[in-house]
């Protein structure tokens, strides 16, 4: 057996933030407050109002150094301080090829406080992240192939951001990327617009695409399903998150009620958060975040969803890259994978600052075949720490 050992020296997490330009929330311009974020006002969730995320770096004896990526988007800082005073001193010195025993290891160290999900899990899946890159880059191998490897060089990726205000503008929105190559598209529901007549507009406008409805868990069962009623004739692909989180038992009865497939996971953190609603028949759709979940658990809840028949459709929102590139490496490993979320508004602005082939072009992601993750920062992308 070669020779891999190395051990971890040093965990950084850096925390960074890139201005944009206010653009309309829902079709909504909200108040920003003083800390730079609004609040939807049909969901009632906190959003900031520019680019922020947190990348972890994991240095090694060796000098290697691995990337991980989590959830910046609001309190990003906390996620250092977890770093700083739990993770690093616990990880120092230890293999990093032990990836799944060091996820188990800091899940452990927390558990009976209740610290099951939330930001300690948002530390782990970018510790985790990093880890799994580091994998790849010891044993020159790209995360795809340590996952049992690559069933698809390409992802067919849905566009999740029809932008626009009014239905002619967002008809228009789907047209151009239509144009280029996309052929799924998902719809947010909200009170500032007939998302209802739009499905039914771009149903007969655009017959041969996909489409999704997102109802952003804010309805009763009884509501849902009478939304669902009122598309049933769009052929839609799933309705995703049309309960609250902890409404179990009311998922589980829209799936029951649906002609529709139900769909839902963007904020779990790990394979028990998808074993109580599988094995409730809540759903038949999981969508990991790869931001909230890493590597470890992004691949259990793959795995618990063979078991139950359900697909994989993974989440992607508002990261940098580098969670992103890890949710595509895993997704190339996952055999009933028929969609990848593509944030299309989000992904463009943040490339220019990775070396990385990860693309999304045309419809579909590109796999990249690089040792680990296949993406590392430029230089350009420390210019955004926030100190
Ligand atoms: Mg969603």
């Amino acid at each position: 057996m070669p020779d891999t050992h190395d051990a971890i020296t040093r965990i950084e997490a850096i925390y960074l933030r890139i201005p944009r330009a206010q653009t309309p929330h829902m079709g909504l311009m909200p108040q920003v407050n003083e800390r730079g974020y609004i609040v939807d006002p049909d969901n009632g969730t906190l959003y900031p109002a520019d680019d922020r995320t947190v990348v972890l770096k994991i240095t090694c004896e060796s000098g290697k150094v691995g990337w991980g990526e989590t959830y910046g988007i609001t309190a990003g800082k906390v996620i250092g301080e977890l770093v700083r005073d739990l993770i690093e001193p616990t990880l120092r010195g230890r293999d990093p090829i032990d990836v799944q025993v060091i996820w188990q290891d800091l899940y452990n160290m927390m558990r009976v406080r209740g610290y099951t999900s939330g930001y300690w899990l948002d530390a782990l899946a970018a510790v985790d992240i990093a880890l799994w890159d580091l994998c790849g880059k010891i044993l020159n191998q790209p995360v795809h192939k340590l996952l049992g490897g690559k069933r698809r060089a390409t992802i067919p990726a849905y566009i999740t951001n029809i932008t626009g205000s009014g239905n002619d503008a967002r008809l228009q929105s789907v047209e151009t990327q239509y144009d280029r190559g996309f052929r799924a598209f998902k719809v947010h529901a909200a009170r500032t617009y007939d998302y209802i007549s739009l499905l039914r507009d771009l149903r007969q406008a655009f017959p041969d695409v996909a489409l999704m409805l997102d109802l952003h868990w804010v309805h009763t069962s009884a509501e849902a399903l009478s939304i669902i009623r009122k598309v049933e004739g769009c052929d839609l692909t799933f309705v995703e998150a049309p309960c609250r989180y902890e409404d179990i038992d009311g998922l589980a009865r829209v799936a029951k009620g649906s002609s529709i497939a139900i769909a839902g996971g963007e904020e779990w953190r790990t394979v028990y958060d998808a074993q109580a609603r599988l094995k409730a028949e809540a759903l038949t759709i999981i969508q990991p975040e790869m931001g909230r979940s890493g590597i470890t658990q992004f691949m259990r809840m793959a795995n618990l969803a063979e078991v139950y028949h359900a697909r994989v459709m993974p989440h992607a929102t508002i990261g940098f890259g580098i969670f992103m590139a890890a949710s595509l490496q895993a997704s190339a490993a996952i055999e009933d994978l028929p969609f990848h979320e593509c944030q299309n508004n989000v992904l463009p602005r943040h490339l220019p600052l990775f070396d990385t082939q990860m693309n999304c072009e045309a419809g579909f992601y590109t796999v990249t075949d690089a040792p680990g993750l296949g993406i590392e920062p430029k230089d350009a992308l420390w210019n955004h720490i926030v100190a």
